[in-house]
């Protein structure tokens, strides 16, 4: 078997077009969605990431501040800034990049993000809002793994069995909620899991979010099993790659997603989607 591809970019295409015509709807109410991008520090795949996520507001119609901090730049005064774009009307979301400086709280920065503006879906609002199924908003990287498989007619994954390598709080653990919510049957897998290919031999779909080249191999997966691969790794050569050794499963799976132009770019479209979403419930829309 030689799997589909799951094609991130054109996917992405597709919904940022959505996103851009939401938009353009809005303005003439005389709203303009606006994400504000703050950056502390000059972690350079920071650098990279952020450039990425206001161009594509640009593209998609957006209005939008990239505020770049040194790494002096001290908790007190990110979390005022914070406070200050919270009571921005011209902003609708707010994102932090992550890492920050390490004389930085995180989570304490992250709280202090209005849930209302939360377009990263990091806060603690919005992970619980997820695990209750109620209105919030959806981390990002999860939301377009469900994107993706919704594209290829997998939206109520009843009788599906879903395993999940990774249980971060901003992909593994949203996304076995997401799944759960979708209505799969969903195993969590992690370090401490024995026998992982055990797991993911049973699995309709695997999900892998670790970081660590070649965790899934295809000797692990069933035949015909559906792969999202959301890790993001360097090669021998430099190049960047994902979690699975895609030419041995691309021979086993049914669908899979490649490492580049995969998982990466429905992380930023969904962003996008988010912040439409935010500036829309703001406008009452
Ligand atoms: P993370 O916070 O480091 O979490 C990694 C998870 O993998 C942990 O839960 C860890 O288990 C688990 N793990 C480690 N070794 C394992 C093993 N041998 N078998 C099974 N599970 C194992 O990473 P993350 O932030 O979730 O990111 C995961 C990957 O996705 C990274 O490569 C990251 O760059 C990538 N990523 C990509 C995007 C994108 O847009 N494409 C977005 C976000 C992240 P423990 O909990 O037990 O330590």
């Amino acid at each position: 078997m030689t799997a589909q591809l799951i094609d991130g970019n054109a996917l992405s295409r597709q919904l940022r077009t959505e996103v851009a015509a939401r938009a353009a709807a809005l303005k003439t109410q005389g709203i303009t969605p606006g994400l504000a991008v703050i950056l502390v520090g000059d972690n350079p795949a920071s650098q990279v990431y952020v450039r990425n996520k206001v161009k594509a507001c640009e593209e998609a119609g957006f209005y939008s501040v990239l505020e770049k901090y040194d790494a002096s730049l001290s908790e007190t005064e990110l979390l005022a800034r914070v406070e200050a774009l919270n009571n921005d009307p011209a902003i609708h979301g707010i994102l932090v990049q992550l890492p920050l400086p390490q004389h930085i709280d995180d989570h304490k920065v992250i709280e202090a993000i209005s849930p209302l503006k939360d377009v990263d879906g990091f806060h603690v609002a919005s992970a619980g809002a997820l695990m209750v199924g109620e209105v919030g908003f959806k981390a990002c990287t999860p939301y377009g793994c469900m994107k993706m498989l919704e594209s290829i007619g997998m939206k109520d994954l009843r009788g599906k069995h879903a395993v999940v390598i990774g249980r971060s709080n901003i992909v593994g653990k949203p996304m076995a909620m997401m799944l759960l919510a979708a209505n799969a049957t969903v195993t969590v897998t992690h370090s401490g899991t024995a026998d992982l290919a055990h797991h993911t031999r049973q699995a309709d779909i695997v999900v892998a979010a670790v970081g660590k080249r070649n965790v899934l191999t295809a000797d692990m997966l069933k035949p015909g099993a559906v792969v999202i691969d959301v890790g993001m790794n360097r090669n021998d050569e430099g190049k960047l790659c994902g979690d699975v050794d895609f030419d041995g499963c691309k021979e086993v799976a049914s669908h899979i997603t490649p490492v580049p132009g995969g998982v990466g770019p429905m992380t930023i479209t969904m962003l996008l989607v988010n912040t439409m979403e935010a500036a829309e419930r703001a406008a009452g829309a």
